[in-house]
């Protein structure tokens, strides 16, 4: 499978002269399978320029939503395909405790916080809420799900071809304060042996106490992870709006250190819009 990031940064979109290398759109990350199926995780601002190319081929699309927080939604309504007659969209909303709408990404485009609404797209785009493992599956697409520890919750995809893996884990507290849906043990074990793990690591140990509760992960802690997973390369994701260029080159250059102390042949990238891993 190919993956391409075209948007990284968690939280809101932060553009400026800080944040021109690793880039400010919103989650966004294109798995195309050695089949040819587009999977797209996540629908933040980074997902206007993935339309700009996906509209020149006319294959199906699945989308897959990890949450309904806007940095995971707020793209969708200038992704061109959705605009194209007869395009074929299949959007996958995560598993979530706090609200009731069927599809953040369609009820968004209402008319008051969009002009267009979603009533009048002329794509063929359907919401796939139930048996979504089993409804992929009947496209030559596999995965799993894992509940996120993240308020309101979400979902974890790991998204498996020809015994190659690749494990999208955003907006994920491995080590919560209060309620959790997956323990460290179960992330471990989801994440066992994956050849690409994209993790959240929003926070550095100066964010906490602070933010502990807040849904996302240290740093180190997804280190570790990466190690007890024995993954082979990690991706580290949803980067803090305030995090700077010279900082993220800084965390880069610590975590590959980190393994190199352990004697772990992990590679790792602080994910980067343009980044492209062929696995
Ligand atoms: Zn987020
Ligand atoms: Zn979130």
């Amino acid at each position: 499978m190919k993956i391409d990031f075209y948007g990284v940064r968690g939280s809101i979109p932060a553009p400026g002269l800080n944040t021109v290398k690793y880039g400010g759109n919103t989650s966004c990350v294109h798995v195309k399978l050695n089949k040819g199926q587009n999977i797209i995780l996540d629908a933040g601002t980074g997902i206007r320029s993935l339309g700009g190319k996906l509209i020149n081929t006319d294959d199906p699309i699945f989308l897959l939503v990890s949450h309904s927080h806007w940095d995971h939604m707020q793209g969708y309504p200038f992704f061109l395909p959705i605009y194209q007659r007869e395009r074929e969209i299949y959007v996958c909303p995560s598993e979530q405790t706090i609200h009731d709408q069927l599809c953040s990404l369609l009820d968004q485009m209402d008319g008051a916080h969009f002009p267009v609404e979603a009533k009048e797209l002329p794509s063929r785009t359907e919401c796939v809420v139930e048996n979504v493992e089993p409804e992929l599956r009947r496209h030559g697409i596999n995965i799993t799900r894992k509940p996120l520890n993240h308020p309101g919750s979400g979902s974890a995809y790991k998204i498996t071809e020809n015994g190659v893996s690749c494990a999208y884990v955003t907006d994920n507290e491995l080590d919560p304060p209060d309620k959790i849906h997956t323990t460290y043990d179960e992330w471990v074990a989801f994440c066992a042996n994956t050849d690409i793990l994209i993790h959240d690591a929003q926070y550095i140990e100066a964010d906490m106490p602070q933010k502990h509760g807040w849904g996302h992960s240290l740093i180190s802690q997804v280190r570790q992870l990466a190690l007890d997973a024995e993954i082979k390369t990690l991706i580290l994701f949803h980067h803090d709006p305030d995090r700077t260029d010279a900082q993220l080159t800084e965390i880069q250059q610590e975590t590959e250190s980190f393994f190199k102390s352990k004697k772990a042949d992990i590679k790792v990238h602080c994910a980067w819009e343009g980044l492209s891993l062929r696995v």
